[in-house]
């Protein structure tokens, strides 16, 4: 019998997500993957931020008993600074972003914004506290002054413009003859990666949170692109507590500090120029991705 009720529960999830604000996660979290009874302890108070100190102790989870995903990891990302995250593909980088979004509460150790532990206040506030850019974006079949205006509800046409001038797409829009009416998606106007990616951004523009996420943001684009919206990102980052987790390392130069997470743990932490230094993982997949580029260079002349 209990296997006939999970659809309903499944229901029950998917609308509370929604419920809940949590608009940009689009595909970055598939929103049937979100786990049951994360929910709001009695009486829990609002998060109250101060400028976004963000602070992972000993903070150990693993998505099924037995294999655990991160162990004891530390993180402090003071406010108003930039960290990135990097390291090879399942090493737990969207992980992090999932227990901070508190799509799951961790096992061990915590989470704090401001010396607040995120499992103690209200998930609506946390959640209006942290913008994601996702790597995918998600549209609606609407307008894209909707897509836009998505970002924070009951937000004015003037502000959706200025949240489109700011990810650098205002232009675009307007020269549609539609301008902020234009539709997009299956039967309207059809946007590049480039351009979802600037949605995105004005998304989160409007917003307006101290804490900013971005998970592989710029790894759909090809490398012009990615350079372009780079810049708009340098913007979007400038007073916010920013986690970068990058694929790229070309888009982590810039980070006050990089961590590189390996076997759910930080094998590495520093500058650019100091991990370089140190010759280890950093160091080497840098060298990688340099002659890498290299190799693509040699292949475009
Ligand atoms: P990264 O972003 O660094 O590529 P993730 O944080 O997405 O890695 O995943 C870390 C590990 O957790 C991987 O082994 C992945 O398979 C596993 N994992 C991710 N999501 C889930 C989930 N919903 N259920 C079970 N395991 C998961
Ligand atoms: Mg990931």
């Amino acid at each position: 019998l209990a296997q006939l009720f999970r659809p309903l529960d499944l229901l029950g999830m998917v609308y509370r997500t929604i419920r809940q604000g949590a608009i940009d996660m689009g595909s970055m979290f598939a929103l049937v993957d979100t786990p049951a009874e994360i929910v709001d302890a009695p009486g829990a108070p609002a998060l109250a931020v101060a400028r976004g100190h963000v602070r992972f102790e000993g903070v150990s989870f693993g998505y099924d008993a037995g294999r655990p995903i991160l162990h004891g990891l530390d993180l402090d990302v003071p406010a108003g600074t930039t960290l990135a995250v990097v390291g090879s593909s399942g090493a737990g980088k969207s992980t992090l972003a999932r227990l901070l979004y508190r799509f799951y509460d961790v096992d061990g150790g915590r989470i704090t914004i401001d010396g607040q532990d995120i499992a103690a206040v209200t998930q609506a506030s946390l959640r209006a506290t942290i913008g994601i850019v996702p790597q995918d974006t998600v549209l609606f079949n609407d307008t894209i002054g909707y897509n836009i205006a998505y970002g924070r509800e009951g937000s004015g046409e003037d502000e959706v413009r200025r949240a489109a001038a700011g990810a650098a797409i205002a232009g675009f829009i307007e020269r549609q003859p539609d301008g902020y009416d234009t539709r997009v998606g299956e039967r309207g106007l059809k946007l590049s990666g480039g351009e979802k990616q600037r949605v995105a951004i004005a998304r989160t523009l409007l917003k307006n949170p101290p804490i900013l996420i971005l998970d592989e943001a710029t790894s759909a684009l090809d490398s012009r692109t990615e350079a372009d919206i780079l810049a708009t990102l340098e913007q979007v980052e400038r007073g916010r507590t920013t986690i970068v987790i990058a694929h790229r390392l070309s888009t982590v130069v810039h980070a006050d500090q990089i961590v590189v997470l390996d076997g759910g743990q930080v094998a590495e932490r520093g500058s650019h120029a100091e991990l370089l230094r140190r010759g280890g993982l950093y160091a080497a997949m840098w060298a990688r991705q340099a002659s890498e580029r290299d190799e693509a260079l040699a292949a475009a002349e």
